[in-house]
């Protein structure tokens, strides 16, 4: 059995190959910068000499608001916006697959779930630290999208700071532990340089990681206080500050989680890095 899973990201397209579950190649496609170029890419020999009898469909994972077959709101990729990608791909590879789409931090929690991070725990919050902050919440080994489609929106959780969020909202978590306000925060300074200026001993860099650790602990605990979920799995390139913040995210843990301890939590990196995507949304399919 063959299928295909899309990863759709801002500066590339990425596609896996599988067969019978397994990743046979990870193809990474440049310049993809309009809808036109997408079409053409699905008709690109790389996945038509894939095609054959046993080929079941392919997955999409794109970084914005998805409605069914349809992208809404994508404000970084706007030749997506208020596209039907199901039918896109069903006008390029043929209307008798099966295709699937769904927000890329969802897919990216799929991913985990069915081969990373989170195989062993059928119940996790994925938590992907970048730009901005993403999540997921795979539910009973399933994602869970709540009824209006949004659910897992966890950069965008409340943590009682003062500082703006590019939503619009003052003390979301991603204004203050993306990996890139972490960056601003520090004039610029990237991320492993703060890490390794902390354990060093620098007071800015520690105090920095220590006001983001926190913050995150906040959220995790108001994920567990809300859903019970005790499993958490970090992504995305701000992942390796999760050594540095594991004892503030212990410490409100501690404090804040009702009937719990940090003991009673996993909280871990994710482990598939950049294949989460496409694993993810091969994996849509089933
Ligand atoms: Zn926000």
């Amino acid at each position: 059995m063959k299928k295909i899973g899309i990863d759709v990201g801002g500066t590339a397209v990425k596609i896996g190959y599988f067969i019978d579950g397994s990743l046979i190649e990870c193809k990474r496609y440049a310049q993809i910068d309009s809808l036109d170029a997408f079409r053409e890419l699905l008709m690109h020999s790389d996945i038509t000499s894939f095609i054959d009898n046993s080929f079941i469909g392919a997955g999409v994972g794109v970084p914005g608001v998805v409605d069914g077959n349809c992208v809404q709101d994508c404000p970084n990729i706007k030749w997506l916006e208020k596209i039907d990608v199901v039918k896109v791909l069903a006008d390029s590879l043929g209307d008798h697959y099966k295709y699937k789409l769904d927000n890329d931090a969802n897919v990216a929690a799929l991913g985990e779930s069915v081969a990373g991070a989170g195989v062993n725990h059928p119940s996790f919050a994925f938590i992907t630290i970048g730009t901005g902050i993403g999540g997921g919440l795979i539910v009973d080994g399933n994602i869970y999208h709540g009824p209006g489609g949004m659910a897992g929106e966890i950069g965008h959780i409340g943590t009682g700071h003062s500082l703006a969020c590019n939503c619009g909202a003052i003390g979301c978590v991603e204004a203050i532990a993306s990996a890139s306000n972490i960056e601003k925060r520090a004039h610029g300074k990237p991320l492993p340089d703060i890490i390794e200026a902390a354990k060093g001993g620098d007071n800015d860099s520690i105090q920095l990681l220590k006001e983001s650790g926190t913050a995150l602990g906040e959220v995790i605990s108001q994920i567990a206080l809300l859903l019970d979920i005790r499993v958490f799995v970090f992504g995305g390139g701000g992942a390796p500050c999760l050594e540095m913040w594991q004892p503030h995210i212990n410490k409100v843990i501690d404090s804040r989680c009702f009937g719990r301890s940090a003991d009673d939590f996993t909280v871990i990196q994710a482990s598939l890095g950049n294949e989460a995507g496409v694993c993810g949304a091969a994996a849509l399919l089933g």
